[in-house]
């Protein structure tokens, strides 16, 4: 059954989402599933300077990527439509025009020239400028406050540039509730009258921002900690509507990995890690981002890390799928405090998730590589090597580098190995050893291994005088999962050609 939870989430098509962004998300799907309620997005558009054509589609693939699908929002189940702001622009004013009427906001007719002088007036003084009640009715401001009724609407209709501001309340002592933070007090004295909506007909993001909400029946406002600040004009302005106040979670910063400070794609550009979801291209520079999907990274692996970043489950537990997420999340266990980012961390998950892959489905990752490289191999095969690799893999990316001597002859040999293990008589050591394996018959792993290491003890020397050049020879370098494995699986003919090509070389 459906519940009465409803959460959105609501970006600004800004540009390409910070991984930031997607926790919200992440915490916003959670949420909503932990209580059967519906995950909102909601597109917030209304700052057309900023707007980028690209980044609404880049934010639903995102998500779809992250497997956090929204119930409502643009183009789906749009109950409560659009959801889009800028398509619902001809909502806005006639909530304007609501609390123009109550007496909790005003016009204002001040130029940026005005604002400007009296702004700099105030520095002068050292002070600072706030447009509120210290100075909204003292006559040096043009707004509704101090010009007759007449004037106000002479200038409307002269089509005078306006704006609508909220008028915050006096000497007041807001006492409000934070999800995560618990009681926060605010000295409205301190507020700014905001600016609640334009004369070009557009309305701030306040504005649309609560309206929306309350539409859109709204029960849960989980969003970042950059917006605390604003929670008290949110408040205030639920309250100036009569309308009930949706409860509020803020979720802590994600910070940098090292030092202080909210993290960055400066951060990312600079240790070498992705900070969007996706790779991401801008459109006017032509400058391309990272991101965690080209960058090789599961989505499971990415969300488990990012759900444990501000929240912990109040265990040692680490990994969770996404479904166990929506079990044991909830609002009291987020942290108040930033959580700091870790790209180690976030490799080791993948490391951890790549190891619970099937290894048909990573061989089925691993085919397009092989085939780029002209490898052609029976898919039995690849995913024969894929499962005595993977465990050193963090990336598919990883299993060329830890496998290509499967397909390959070596065509060179690691010059430091060589050096240590290719000694004085290693080259008839290796010929003796040929005429040993080409006499196995049945070439199983085992059998071989059996059969080289009963050799090796007959001629009562160290193993690692044989198995070093051995690997050697076949790998071209000492490293590879159990040598007899590779023997087996590069076959007899394969196996004497590599010895052989190595005594010639080395
Ligand atoms: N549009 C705001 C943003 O870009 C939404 C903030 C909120 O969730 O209220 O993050």
């Amino acid at each position: 059954m459906e519940s009465n939870v409803r959460v959105r989430f609501a970006p600004s098509p800004t540009g390409p989402l910070h991984i930031g962004g997607v926790r919200t998300a992440l915490f916003n799907y959670l949420f909503a599933k932990k209580h059967n309620g519906t995950f909102v997005l909601r597109i917030e558009d209304t700052d057309q300077t900023r707007y980028v054509a690209n980044a609404e589609q880049y934010i639903i693939d995102a998500l779809e990527w992250s497997n956090i699908p929204f119930d409502e929002g643009p183009n789906k189940n749009e109950k409560f439509g659009p959801y889009r702001q800028s398509e619902r622009k001809h909502l806005y004013k006639q909530y304007a025009d609501v609390l123009l009427e109550k007496g909790w906001a005003y016009y204002a007719f001040d130029t940026s020239e005005q604002l400007d002088a009296e702004r700099k007036g105030h520095e002068e003084k050292g002070k600072t400028f706030i447009y509120n009640w210290h100075n909204r009715e003292r006559g040096r401001l043009v707004n509704s406050l101090v010009l007759s009724e007449d004037e106000v609407q002479k200038r409307l209709k002269n089509g005078d540039k306006y704006v609508i501001r909220f008028k915050s309340p006096q000497d007041e002592i807001l006492v409000m509730n934070d999800e995560i933070r618990g009681e926060i007090k605010i000295d409205t004295n301190v507020l700014d009258d905001k600016v609640l909506f334009k004369s070009d007909g557009m309305p701030t993001y306040h504005l649309a921002n609560i309206v929306d909400d309350h539409l859109m029946e709204i029960s849960h406002v989980i969003r970042g900690e950059e917006w605390l600040p604003s929670m008290a004009l949110h408040v205030l302005l639920y309250r100036a509507f009569e309308w009930n106040a949706p409860k509020f979670a803020h979720l802590p910063l994600i910070l940098k990995p090292v030092g202080k400070g909210k993290l960055s794609k400066r951060d990312g550009d600079k240790l070498g890690f992705p900070v969007f979801p996706l790779a991401y291209t801008n459109e006017k520079t032509g400058d391309v981002s990272r991101g965690y999907k080209e960058d090789g990274y599961f989505a499971d692996a990415f969300i488990n890390m990012l759900a444990l970043l501000g929240w912990n489950p109040g265990t040692e537990q680490e990994i969770f799928s996404l479904e166990e997420l929506t079990q044991v999340f909830d609002l009291d266990r987020v942290s108040k405090s930033g959580a700091k980012f870790s790209p180690d961390k976030t490799k080791w998950f993948n490391q951890q998730y790549l190891q619970t892959k099937s290894d048909a489905e990573l061989t089925a990752l691993f085919l397009p590589i092989l085939e780029e490289k002209g490898i052609s191999v029976a898919k039995s095969n690849a995913e024969k090597v894929v499962s005595l690799i993977k465990e050193r893999a963090i990336f598919v990316s990883d299993f060329w580098d830890l496998s290509n001597f499967f397909f390959e002859t070596p065509s060179e040999y690691d010059a430091k190995a060589s050096k240590k293990s290719w000694k004085e008589g290693t080259a008839e050591l290796m010929k003796e050893l040929s005429e040993v394996i080409e006499g196995v018959s049945e070439f199983s792993s085992v059998n071989i291994e059996t059969i080289v290491k009963e050799w090796i003890t007959s001629k009562e020397i160290g193993f690692g005088k044989v198995m070093q050049p051995l690997r050697l020879s076949l790998v071209g370098a000492m490293k590879g999962p159990h040598l007899y494995d590779i023997i087996e699986f590069i076959g007899k003919k394969e196996t004497l050609k590599r010895i052989e090509k190595a005594i010639n070389e080395l």
